[in-house]
């Protein structure tokens, strides 16, 4: 099938052809034609599939046939991120532009209002947003929704994972009930669903992947590792390898992402950090030195990750394994963009084997695991079988309050004060921010070995939680 069997016009067909798409890709040759003809749809299209141009393109198209109409604001987007803002504004300009009258505006959190209550008090084509500045500047009187007549709600599954669903709805309370809805997910489940037919009339389920079948240009590894200074060591070896070319790694933790980035950047490595508590400049600059190539490695948090599309990235490594089997899906995703090859590496302790039987539960395939040679793991996983208990001598340990008692009283802790001061702290002061990540490696590892020689099955799943 071509672009030109679409049904749409010759302008938008023309910016595609520059753009150098050659035929659509599946998620938009089975979203245009149902799109155009104004049909609710919930699609489930996974990140990298091209299902930004398989809405904006249709909208695009009505958009042209009502300009005349001259009414502002034509078309909502939503999003759960500032990234994927910017690139759905970026496409849109980019799909239309030879529609000079396009007017395109970006609501998001975290960049100034100065220059969005600017663009608020001018005629807006498309709205690009995030729930909450939107509602932030509808409270202020700013926004106009009474004109919406398409409302896309991109990546529906990570906003309710950020709670952004009582937004939503404050959201869509303000739009006409006559409007034509496209939602996409990633993953559609029943939450999914139901916010689908709260806000949806007899919506058309377009499914082209499932979790099972998706990411099959990406080739997936496990590697198992004893602990932190093992796990470190692995990644500066497959950060070394001649067929990287750029990568993502993921850490479960702001902090972590800065430790990391600090540690690998004292290793000669050109890195930064990507997460939540950069402010919008700082992180628009990161992405821009990585597509520029200035940057081979980006240490991300998994929301600050989400939506970046940057051709160039050749692995995805999972540092900290996902707190959700999905975010695996979402994080392996920034690689092997636009039908590229790309690779997956996964890092785990024995330890956390059963987070992965959960990822392969939810991929539908286990993932190969591959050891370095040199680099071979030491620890082994053993069973909780009677012979391997973990023999704790009639203590038990609650691992919140990291405590130990004996016939339910508290028992003595296992370190002596001076050890006691040497293992890492898990309250957030100021001291504790300012120590290197490399000392607080060799902390760690030393305090994991005390609780081990005591016979106590480790607790600690290293410095990162912090
Ligand atoms: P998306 O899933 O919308 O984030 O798109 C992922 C990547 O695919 C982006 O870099 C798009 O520019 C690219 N893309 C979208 N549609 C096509 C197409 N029909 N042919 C080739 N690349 C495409």
């Amino acid at each position: 099938m071509s672009f030109e069997n679409l049904g749409i016009n010759a302008n938008i067909l023309n910016a595609i052809k520059a753009t150098g798409f050659e035929s659509p890709t599946p998620v938009q040759q089975a979203t245009i034609p149902k799109a155009i003809l104004k049909q609710d749809l919930v699609v489930s299209a996974q990140t990298g599939s091209g299902k930004t141009a398989a809405f904006m393109l249709p909208i695009l198209q009505h958009l042209s046939e009502k300009k005349a109409q001259n009414t502002s604001i034509q078309v909502l987007v939503l999003t759960p991120t500032r990234e994927l803002a910017m690139q759905i504004t970026k496409a849109a300009s980019v799909y239309g532009s030879n529609l000079p009258w396009l007017r395109v505006a970006t609501i998001v959190g975290g960049m100034p209002y100065k220059a969005q209550i600017k663009a608020l008090s001018k005629r807006i084509d498309i709205l690009v947003a995030t729930p909450g500045r939107l509602i932030d500047q509808m409270q202020s009187g700013r926004v106009n929704l009474k004109n919406v007549h398409t409302l896309v709600l991109d990546e529906a599954d990570r906003m309710l994972d950020m709670g952004f669903i009582d937004d939503i709805q404050t959201i869509v309370a303000e739009l006409p009930q006559e409007k034509q809805t496209m939602l996409f997910s990633a993953t559609i489940d029943n939450s999914i669903m139901n916010l689908a037919k709260q806000m949806m009339n007899n919506p058309e389920r377009i499914s082209l992947n499932n979790n099972k079948q998706s990411h099959n240009n990406i080739e997936q590894k496990l590697i198992y590792v004893d602990d932190y200074k093992h796990k470190i060591k692995i990644l500066q070896h497959l950060l070394s390898k001649e067929n990287l070319d750029q990568a993502i790694v993921f850490t479960s933790t702001k902090r972590g992402a800065d430790d990391l980035s600090n540690h690998l950047s004292d290793n000669g490595f050109a890195v930064a950090a990507l997460h939540g508590d950069m402010n919008q400049r700082q992180r628009t600059k990161t992405l821009s030195q990585l597509q520029k190539k200035q940057l081979q490695i980006l240490i991300a948090t998994d929301v600050a990750a989400r939506g970046i599309d940057i051709q160039g990235i050749s692995h995805a490594i999972n540092f900290d394994l996902p707190m959700q089997a999905e975010d695996y899906v979402h994080r392996i995703g920034r690689t092997g963009r636009a039908g590229r090859n790309g690779e997956a590496l996964t890092l785990a302790t024995h330890a956390e084997k059963h987070k992965i039987r959960k990822i392969e539960n939810y991929i539908g395939k286990n993932i190969n695991i591959e050891v370095i040679v040199g680099l071979e793991p030491v620890n082994t996983f053993k069973k909780n079988t009677k012979e391997n208990k973990p023999r704790n001598y009639g203590y038990k340990f609650d691992s919140n309050k990291k405590t130990r008692t004996y016939n339910n009283k508290i028992a003595k802790p296992l370190f002596n004060d001076k050890s006691r001061e040497e293992r890492p702290s898990y309250s957030k002061n100021n001291d504790n921010k300012k120590r290197s990540s490399i000392n607080f490696i060799k902390k760690t590892s030393t305090s994991s070995k005390v609780i081990r020689n005591k016979g106590f099955a480790p607790y600690r799943e290293h410095s990162n939680n912090i």
